[in-house]
C-alpha cells in the first residue's frame, strides 16, 4: 500500500502511518496539498498528514485543506494516529556533539528543544527548515561535520546520518496526532489498534445569529454525544467569520451521531462531514459511550424497572446513605434555598436532630413567573458549603436538561419534579449525569407513567433512581393534593426501584405532615423528604406547608427512635444557642 506524507523519508508523517501498516511505502510530498492531490489522483492509496501536536495545537495549514479537500465527498477519514515525538539530534558519522556550529530543523522542532539545545549548543547557529527529515537530508548532503539535524531516530537510518543525542525534546510528553484518509470507496486495511472506537469530525459553517453556535452544538449535548474538540478557523473569504471544526465521539452511523448530525445539518448554513475514522485507543482518553438509545434497540421482554428483576428491591446508594436498606432515610430541608445564612443554619439544626440529608431548591418551579425563582448557582454553592458543614449529602432540582450539568456539579442527588417528571430529554440528561435521581410522581400521572419515566432513567445507563410520592390531583380542595398511599404500596410490588415520600407537597399543611409520615413509612416507604424552615411564617416558598425545627425533631425522633436521646439533646443545646 503506497501512503503519501508531506516531507520526505523519515518524517515523522511516515513513522506515524507506519504504526498503522508496518509495510506501507511511502509517497513524499512538499505540502500537504500535494498530499491530497495524490490520494484524489490515485497515486497513492491513502494520505497521512498531521493534525494536531499536544504542546503546540493545531497545525492550520492541515485544518485550512479539509474543506475543500473533502467538501465534494471524494475523500474521507479513516484513521486517527497518535505518534509520540521523541527528538535525536543527528549528524554526518565522525562527528562530535561538541563540533557541532549549526543546527537544522522545522521550527516547531527547534523550538521543542529550546531547553535542551540552550544548554548543550548555546552557540549553535540553529536554523529553520522545511521539515524535520528534509533537515536530515540536507546535512547528509552538505557532509559537514559540524552541521546537525533535529529529526526523528529514524531519519538518521533514512539519510545515512548518527544519532548523536537521543530523545532531547524538553517535555516528553509531546505526541502529535495524525489522520489518514483514502478515496471514497476505497477500503484501506483495518488498523492495529485491538479495540476499535470511531470518532466522527465534521466543518460546520453558522450563520451570524446571536446564539446560533451553541444552539448548533447544543444537539450533540441533548443527544449525549461526547464532543471532543472543537477548533475555529478564519474563514479567508469573510474577515472575522469563522468555520469550525468539531470531533466527535462515536461514528455517523451511530444512532446518538446520527440524529444529532440532522439537526446540526437543519441548523448550519453548511456541514462537511470530513468521515468517521478509527480513534486511536491507545493512551487516548476516550470515555465509556453511553448506551445505545433505547428506541434503537429490542424492547426487554421483563422491563428494567420491574420488581422481577430485583426480588428482594435494589438499594441506591447516596454517599454514606442507603435508600431500601434498613434505615428509612429522613431528607429535610427549606423549599428554597432564600440566602446562606438560613441553609447554613437550617442544615445544622436538622444533622443536629438527626436528619439523614438536606433538600432545598436552587431551581424553583414556580406556578407565577413573577415569584422567587431560586438562587441558582449561588444557591448550589450554599447547598455544597452546607453539606460541608453538616456531612448531609445533598438532593436539589434540575428544571431543564440544560441545567443537569451544573446541578450535578454540586448535588449528591437529582431531584426530578412533578411537573418534570415525563419530560424526557431531562430524564436522559440526568441519568447520563450519574448521579442517583429522585424521581417524583406527576400530580397527574398514572402509577404506570410514572414507572416508564423510570424506565427513561435506567434505559439511558444509570439504575440509581429512587421513587417519590407527593401527591396527586384530586377533586379534594381541603389540601393541596392528596397523598396516595395506594401508590407506595403498589409500586414496591411492581418495581424493585426504593419510593419515599414527600408529606410537605401532598398535604400542603404543616399539621398533617408528621401524621403522614409516619402512615407512609407503615405503608413501606424507604423514606421521607419534608419540607422544614427556621421561620416559616416568612418563608419565601410554601411557608404553610413547612415544618418549624422543634416539629422537626419530633418528627426526626419518630423516624429514627433509636437516635432518640442524641436528638433530644441536640434539640435542647439548638435551642439554647438560639
Ligand atoms: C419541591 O420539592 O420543592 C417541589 C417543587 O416538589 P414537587 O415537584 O413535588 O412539586
Ligand atoms: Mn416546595
Amino acid at each position: 500500500m503506497r501512503v503519501a506524507i508531506q516531507g520526505t523519508y523519515g518524517s515523522f508523517s511516515e513513522a506515524a502511518a507506519r504504526r498503522r501498516w508496518p509495510g506501507l511505502e511511502t509517497l513524499p510530498c512538499r505540502e500537504a496539498k500535494d498530499v491530497v492531490a495524490a490520494v484524489r489522483e490515485g497515486r497513492a492509496e491513502a494520505g497521512c498528514l498531521p493534525i494536531e501536536n499536544s504542546l503546540i495545537g493545531s497545525v492550520t495549514t492541515t485544518y485550512d485543506l479539509l474543506e475543500e479537500a473533502f467538501g465534494d465527498g471524494a475523500l474521507r477519514l479513516t484513521h486517527e494516529i497518535l505518534y509520540p515525538v521523541h527528538h535525536t539530534l543527528m549528524a554526518v558519522p565522525g562527528a562530535t556533539l561538541e563540533g557541532i556550529k549549526r543546527v537544522l530543523s522545522h521550527p516547531v522542532a527547534l523550538g521543542q528543544c529550546r531547553d535542551w539545545l540552550g544548554t548543550h549548543l548555546p552557540d549553535a547557529e540553529l536554523v529553520s527548515a522545511w521539515d524535520t527529515a528534509g533537515s536530515a537530508e540536507i546535512v547528509a548532503q552538505e557532509n559537514n561535520l559540524t552541521v546537525a539535524a533535529v529529526a526523528a531516530r529514524h531519519a538518521a537510518d533514512a539519510h545515512g546520518l548518527v544519532p548523536l543525542v537521543e530523545r532531547i525534546e524538553d517535555d516528553p510528553t509531546n505526541q502529535t496526532r495524525f489522520l489518514t484518509f483514502t478515496r471514497s470507496g476505497v477500503e484501506l486495511p483495518a488498523g492495529s489498534s485491538g479495540v476499535t472506537r470511531y470518532k466522527t469530525s465534521i466543518i460546520v459553517l453558522i450563520d451570524h445569529k446571536p446564539g446560533m453556535l451553541a444552539l448548533t452544538l447544543q444537539a450533540f449535548g441533548v443527544g449525549g454525544v461526547n464532543l471532543m474538540a472543537l477548533q475555529s478557523r478564519p474563514e479567508r473569504s469573510a474577515p472575522w467569520t469563522y468555520r469550525f471544526y468539531v470531533d466527535v465521539d462515536g461514528a455517523a452511523t451511530d444512532p446518538r451521531v446520527a440524529e444529532a448530525l440532522e439537526e446540526v445539518e437543519a441548523l448550519a448554513a453548511k456541514v462537511v462531514v470530513l468521515g468517521s475514522y478509527e480513534a486511536w485507543v491507545e493512551g487516548s482518553r476516550l470515555s465509556a459511550p453511553p448506551p445505545t438509545p433505547a428506541h434503537h434497540t429490542r424492547k426487554p421482554d421483563i422491563p428494567l424497572v420491574d420488581r422481577r428483576r430485583a426480588p428482594d428491591g435494589s438499594r441506591i446508594q447516596v454517599r454514606h446513605l442507603v435508600f431500601g436498606g434498613e434505615s428509612p432515610v429522613l431528607i429535610a430541608g427549606p423549599c428554597s434555598v432564600e440566602n446562606e445564612t438560613m441553609i447554613l443554619e437550617t442544615a445544622e439544626a436538622i444533622a443536629k436532630v438527626g436528619g439523614d440529608m438536606l433538600r432545598g431548591g436552587a431551581y424553583k418551579p414556580r406556578t407565577s413567573p413573577y415569584d422567587f425563582q431560586g438562587l441558582g448557582v449561588k444557591g448550589l454553592r450554599y447547598l455544597a458549603d452546607a453539606r460541608e458543614r453538616t456531612g448531609l449529602p445533598v438532593v436539589t432540582e434540575v428544571l431543564s436538561w440544560e441545567e443537569v450539568a451544573v446541578v450535578a456539579r454540586f448535588a449528591d442527588m437529582l431531584q426530578i419534579g412533578a411537573r418534570n417528571m415525563q419530560n424526557f430529554s431531562l430524564l436522559r440528561a440526568a441519568s447520563r449525569s450519574g448521579k442517583p435521581i429522585l424521581l417524583k410522581r406527576g400530580a397527574g400521572a398514572t402509577i404506570e407513567e410514572w414507572l416508564m419515566a423510570a424506565e427513561y432513567i435506567l434505559a439511558e445507563g444509570n439504575p440509581n433512581v429512587v421513587l417519590c410520592e407527593r401527591g396527586i390531583r384530586t377533586f379534594e380542595r381541603a389540601t393541596r393534593h392528596t397523598l396516595d398511599l395506594n401508590a407506595v404500596v403498589m409500586v414496591r410490588e411492581r418495581t424493585h426501584l426504593p419510593v419515599i415520600v414527600d408529606p410537605s407537597h401532598a398535604a400542603g399543611l404543616r399539621s398533617l405532615v408528621v401524621p403522614l409520615s409516619m402512615g407512609s413509612l407503615a405503608a413501606g416507604a424507604s423514606g421521607l423528604i419534608v419540607e422544614v424552615h427556621p421561620d416559616p411564617a416568612h418563608a419565601m416558598s410554601d411557608g404553610e406547608q413547612s415544618l418549624d425545627l422543634p416539629m422537626f425533631a419530633d418528627l426526626a425522633s419518630r423516624v429514627h427512635p433509636g437516635r432518640d436521646s442524641k436528638a433530644r439533646l441536640a434539640v435542647s443545646s439548638w435551642q439554647r444557642d438560639a
